[in-house]
Order: C-alpha cells, then structure tokens, then sequence
C-alpha cells in the first residue's frame, strides 16, 4: 500500500507538532517508565495485521500502549546512567536521514555520506584537539569501535590471524590485553568476540580515586613477558562509566610506546570535555594513542547512535576488515577513495554523519562549550551540597558531570551491607517519584548512588529538586 504524498505531508506535520510538543515537555511524563514487564507485550496482537492499517489507527496505539512504556531520557529529571540529548537539529537530521535512506557502503553509493563523515569526524577532532593524524570513522556505539580497536591490534600482533584464525595453532603463544578494574565491560566484550578469552584481559589495579595505577600495568606487562605471554593492547578510560576517573594517560602511553603495544583510550562520555581549554590538559597523552573513541550520542547532544573513532592506524582496521567481491569494485575504489565498507564489519552503513554535521553548526563551538559548561557547573553544585551535608557522603572524586554518593542518616548503626540496603531502598524511592531517575554503580564492593547531567534542559530547579528528593526520602528509608 503506497503511502499518497498527501498524507505524508499531513501525518509528517502531525508528527512534527507531537516531537516539538515532546522536546519542550517531557516533564509531563514520569522519567523511568511504570509499567511492568510483559505490559507491551500482552497489549499488542500476536500477529501482524493482514489487512495495512491506517496512520491514524497506529499512532493511536502508539500513544497508548507505547508512550506510556517509554523511559524518558529527553527528560530533565534524568540523572541515570549518563544523561544523554537528543537535540532539535539532530532530529531533524535522522528525519532527513530516514528520507534520504543512504547506504554508505562505497563511496559511490553515497558521496556525501562518505566526505561528510569525513568533514564532521575533522570537525570534531579538531575541536578536541586530537592530531591530523588520526583518522575517523562512525560506528553505532562505544562498545563497536573498541572492538574494531583491539581487532586491528590483534592484526598486527598475531600474524596472519585473518587467513589461519586462532583455533588449533600451536605457533600462537598467549595473548593480554589490559584494562583497569574500572574499565567499561565492552572491553570484556571485545576480547570474547575476538576469540581471546575473557582471561587474557587483566584489569589492571587502580589507585584511591579509581584510575589504573601506572605502576601496577608496568608490572602486570613485565611478568607476562616474563611468563611468555605477549601484550597485545591496552585499554585506558578517560573518564570510567562509575566514577568518570581519568587513567594517567601520559604515563601509559610511555609505557606502551616503550613497550610497542597498541594504546586505545575510550573517552566514550569525558572526551568531549576536551574542546574546554581548562578540561584539555586532562587528556594530554591521549595525542600518543593508536585509537581513541568518543560518543557524540553520550555528550554531544547528539540522537542515538552515534560513536566517533579515531584511529592512527586505520591502515591496520583496513588490514582486518576489507575484503572487496567482484560486484562492489568500483572504478574511483581502485584510484583510492574511501570505501566505508572497509573500516569495518559491517557492510551496510547509515548516514549518521548527518546529525553530528548538523549539531555541530546549529550550536556552535561556543554553543557546545557553553552546553558542557553549564552541565560541569550544575553537577559541582550537587557535588557541593553532598559535601556540606552530614547525611550524605560523595563516595568518588567528581571531575566531569557526575556524582558518586550515599546517604548516612545521623546516628546510622547499622552494618556496611544494611547501609547498602538503605541506599538501595532510597534510590528506589526517589525514582518512583517520577520526577527524577538516578543509577547506581558499587564502589569498592559499597552501594552507591549516581547522578549524572548531560540533558540540555536540565536546570538548577531540576538539580534542586532531585537533592530536595534525596534529602526527604532519607529521612524515610
Ligand atoms: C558508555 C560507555 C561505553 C559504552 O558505550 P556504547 O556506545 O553504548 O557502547 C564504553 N565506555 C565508556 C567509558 C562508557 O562510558
């Protein structure tokens, strides 16, 4: 059943006025969704209608079973996880992008998918400070660009891995990539997939502020060696998914320069923070990586998906991944354009750069940095009052937008594990207010809540009332 170009236009502008109504009141929703598991489920037919419906008929539905079962991360109130935006402009982009239905496998088959990823990943870099030298390519998530990370280092590590594999091979000896125990679980992820096994990651020790202790990585490389085992990478977090601690990123970097072993750091969430000039030194030492990866979809006001990696060494991504039949050779492929599809697993590839192009110029350098600004600067007033109340303890250092902490009611007696317990009945009542959404992470085996800014539209009053919630549930958990 084609779709009458005029009903299109008037769905499209209904649909325009229901996102526009959404972006500027989400506040009417509670932020974690109510319902319970198996409620969207139960709602919907067991089968597909064979009779097309009208738009009017779905959107009903939409609303009803749908809206209702949706967390909202465009909510002020959200304070969960990493707090996230979809912005105006980038909206608009996957609007555009779900029209144009590019598919950016060669060069050929989209030009100005290709070149834009090109300009906005250049764009981007520059505007962090990352050198010339690093080439970037757009992937789906975090989790997707450090496994192509440490693929390409398995290339150049084990050899001729791409022809003989890894199983049954008495030539290859032991393997170890290293993270610190703070490190986000795509790395555990990536070695599995890569057919390394999950021991061959060590998670490195890490320090009293939760960064990997460089001392500890120096040792763990020297024994390995010593035992025969070869490193193969090394992951380090600038800014982990509990804490958001920064590794030393200078000192490990010597060590794997001295070393010759692949540097990747994941700056999925705080990477961005290095367009702010006092943020910048930070970082420094990341400029030495073979790969970095930042997520505009995390900080950067950017719709989901969208993870940004650079990488010194795509030669050697390239290396693992291209593998070019018959029927996609193309004439401008032999005389070296960018083929897409070679940087990667995946073949077919959206037109992403889209969003990041747009939202880079509707807000601006100056925006971007007034936007990350504002975020620093509310969650440093949350840390602050964490800090002067004796109810409360921060758990963590705050360097960027997020705050580690728990309550301690006055004259709390109880065991570590009851305190835990009392954090945990807190969290949960806080959330069932609706108004706001907190995470929690486990610090040094201790419950401990979260709560991270990273939504355009959240404000002091928000910030406010999620501590006002904190303070009163306390004194009921
Ligand atoms: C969020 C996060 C990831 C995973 O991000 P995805 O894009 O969802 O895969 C990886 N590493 C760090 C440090 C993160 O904060």
């Amino acid at each position: 059943m084609k779709v009458d170009p005029s009903d299109f236009r008037r769905h499209g502008h209904a649909l325009v006025e229901w996102i526009a109504e959404y972006l500027a009141g989400s506040e009417r929703y509670p932020v974690l969704s109510r319902v319970a598991p198996g409620d969207v489920r139960r709602a919907l037919p067991d089968a597909a209608p064979e009779q097309g419906e009208s738009f009017e008929s779905i959107f009903a539905d939409f609303e009803r079973v749908l809206v209702p079962a949706l967390t909202h991360w465009n909510h002020p109130g959200f304070f969960g996880y990493f707090a996230i935006t979809a912005s105006a402009p980038g909206v608009l982009a996957e609007f555009l992008s779900a029209a144009l239905n590019q598919q950016a496998m060669l060069w050929r088959t989209s030009p100005a998918a290709t070149e834009l990823e090109e300009v906005s990943l250049g764009w981007l870099r520059r505007l962090m400070g990352l050198p010339d030298s690093f080439e970037g390519v757009i992937y789906d998530t975090a989790s997707i660009s450090s496994l192509h990370a440490l693929a390409a280092a398995r290339e150049l590590v084990m050899p001729d891995v791409r022809e003989r594999g890894m199983a049954g091979r008495a030539d290859l000896g032991a393997f170890r990539v290293y993270c610190s125990e703070q490190a986000h679980v795509s790395i555990d992820k990536a070695v599995i997939l890569l057919g390394l096994g999950q021991r061959s990651l060590r998670h490195v020790a890490v320090d009293a502020d939760f960064r990997m202790r460089a001392d500890a990585l120096r040792t763990a490389i020297s024994e390995d060696r010593t035992a025969g085992v070869t490193p193969l990478a090394v992951v380090a977090t600038a800014g982990t998914t509990s804490t958001t601690s920064v590794d030393p990123l200078g000192e490990i970097a010597t060590i794997c320069r001295r070393e010759g072993v692949w540097l990747h750091v994941d700056a999925a969430y705080a990477g961005v923070t290095a367009m702010l000039p006092e943020y910048r030194p930070r970082f420094a030492g990341w400029e030495q990586a073979d790969s970095v990866v930042v997520n505009p979809h995390k900080w950067l006001f950017t719709p989901f998906d969208l993870s940004a990696f650079y990488c010194r060494r795509m030669d050697a991504v390239r290396q693992a991944f291209s593998l070019v039949p018959e029927y996609l050779q193309t004439p401008e492929g032999a005389r070296g354009v960018r083929n897409l599809m070679d940087t990667g697993v995946q073949l077919g590839r959206r037109f992403r750069a889209l969003k990041l192009w747009m939202v880079l110029r509707h807000f601006g350098a100056a925006g971007l940095r007034a936007a990350l600004n504002e975020h620093l600067r509310l969650a440093q007033i949350f840390r602050a009052w964490v800090d002067a109340d004796p109810q409360f303890e921060r758990l963590a250092p705050a360097p960027f937008s997020v705050v580690c902490f728990r309550g301690r009611p006055a004259g709390f007696s109880g065991t570590a594990e009851e305190l835990d317990a009392l954090n945990a009945r807190l969290l949960d009542a806080v959330n069932a207010t609706g108004e706001v959404f907190l995470s929690h992470t486990r610090l040094n085996g201790r419950f401990a809540l979260r709560l991270a800014v990273g939504h355009l539209r959240t404000t002091d009053e928000h910030v406010a009332r999620a501590w006002e919630l904190l303070k009163q549930h306390l004194s009921q958990s």
